[in-house]
């Protein structure tokens, strides 16, 4: 009963795209939000279900959410979620091929690896650099905090010290938490006026706390923070990290992928500089949730940090001219995540991707534009597709904003106060998108009629 019969399999196919199908048809006009509650569903029956029904269940529950499949999502990081994605996450998990190692499936593991090489070419990084693809974003996270300790300090010191600013996203100290630092052995660097680290402040902590006997080892530069999009000045960064041999990582979860337009390129000036980038391809290279990526500047170091070997595993050869992913980061099985990157970059061609991020960019500075015409909306300082902004009563205009169904927007603080944030990441969000929330915000900011 296991193994379906060619007909139910194509029968159970066609149930499911069609139910995709309509889905994705019906982001359009969807509600932007529509949460219910969560009730458990009843255990699992000992006899078989019917799949329409089992899909009807699970629809369902799936539209009793916030539409972040849709055009109207505005808030945290937007993304989509690429169809070609989708199908070849539906290849590569029917094929099930094993990738923890290269030697149980080399052509496959070297087609993962020609998109970590042409990440590592579109990132400027020399050749002995490398990577692996991730989860997410934290995990390639956690991972470079443990390379870069490794690297720096040798063993664990409770010591070592990390240089971030109050713009740092959470992953950092979470990363820093489970290897073993203390939470006053994160340091904060005061940002400048524009909200970027002040580089010759962290110069001067980095002595002092040196003085101290404390063993700085490691700086975060953030390539677009999460609530203002902003990016720090990766390229004094990374000459001061050069001059304290601090190891320097960047954070571009979001922001990254910008790199791959001219005018990103230009922002994102320094990171070529790194030793290590976390960026997330499920935010801005609009993939489904599960897919970052962390690259390194020196693939050897990655693996020194991560290497381990049991007896079990002596069958396998090591000589396969590619990474065994299990030497890179703390996963041995591992989902095959190459396929779901490969496909669309393949598919749509590069050039699509470049275009899509030019024009959420554009989209944005439109936005901020339309935005400072609004007498009642005050524009805070932001970058690249993020835009803060706050009104006479900024929580009043989210719940406003939000209860119309129309838009999802979320919110931030910024010096304490509360901020309104939008981020322009779909690519289903395009320019009728953005001027029908301008004319909602104006509509909504408009003092009442006397
Ligand atoms: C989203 C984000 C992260 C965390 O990424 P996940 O993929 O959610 O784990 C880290 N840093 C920044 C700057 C982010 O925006």
């Amino acid at each position: 009963m296991l193994q379906p019969d060619r007909e139910t399999r194509a029968e159970w196919t066609k149930t499911v795209t069609a139910f995709v199908e309509e889905f994705i048809e019906g982001l359009e006009a969807a509600p932007a939000s529509a949460t219910g509650t969560a009730l458990l569903p009843p255990p699992p029956a000992e006899t078989p279900g019917e799949l329409a029904d089992l899909l009807d269940r699970f629809a369902d529950a799936a539209s009793q959410a916030v539409e972040t499949a849709g055009p109207r999502y505005l808030a945290y990081f937007p993304a989509g979620g690429l169809y070609s994605s989708v199908l070849a996450e539906f290849a590569a998990q029917a094929t099930n091929r094993y990738t923890g190692v290269a030697s149980t499936a080399p052509a496959l593991v070297a087609l993962e690896h020609s998109v970590i090489r042409w990440f590592c070419t579109e990132f400027g990084l020399p050749a002995g650099s490398g990577g692996i693809f991730t989860t997410g974003a934290s995990l390639a996270t956690l991972s470079a905090v443990h390379t870069a300790r490794q690297d720096r300090l040798g063993k664990h010191d409770p010591n070592g010290t990390i240089y971030v600013t109050p713009h740092t996203h959470h992953c950092v100290a979470k990363a820093a938490h489970i290897t073993g630092f203390a939470p006053e052995r994160i340091r904060t660097v005061p940002t400048d006026a524009h909200l970027r680290m002040d580089v010759a402040a962290a110069h001067a902590m980095i002595a002092d706390d040196r003085a101290r006997g404390l063993r700085p080892f490691l700086i975060i530069g953030t390539a677009g923070a999460t609530s203002t999009g902003i990016v720090d000045p990766l390229d004094a960064i990374a000459a001061l990290a050069q001059r304290e041999s601090l190891w320097f990582h960047a954070d571009g979860a979001y922001g990254g992928a910008f790199q791959l337009t001219a005018r990103g390129k230009s922002i994102l000036n320094g990171i070529q500089r790194a030793d290590s980038i976390a960026w997330d391809p499920h935010k801005s290279l609009f993939l489904p949730y599960g897919t970052g990526v962390l690259l390194v500047r020196d693939e050897a170091r990655l693996r020194a940090a991560h290497v381990a070997d049991g007896d079990y595993l002596q069958d396998l050869d090591h000589g396969t001219g590619v990474p065994d992913y299990a030497d890179l980061g703390p996963e041995l099985t591992r989902e095959f995540r190459g396929l779901r990157v490969w496909l669309p970059l393949h598919l749509h061609g590069v050039k699509a991707f470049r275009d899509a991020l030019d024009e959420k960019h554009d989209l944005a500075d439109h936005l901020r534009t339309e935005l400072a015409k609004i007498e009642t909306i005050e524009l805070l300082p932001s970058g690249l597709t993020v835009v803060v902004f706050r009104s006479a009563n900024s929580e009043q205009l989210l719940k406003a904003v939000n209860d119309s169904g129309r838009f999802f927007l979320s919110s931030t603080r910024l010096g304490g106060e509360f901020t309104l944030r939008v981020c322009i990441l779909s690519h289903r969000t395009h320019r009728e998108h953005v001027d029908e929330f301008v004319e909602l915000i104006r509509r909504l900011s408009a003092p009442p009629a006397k």
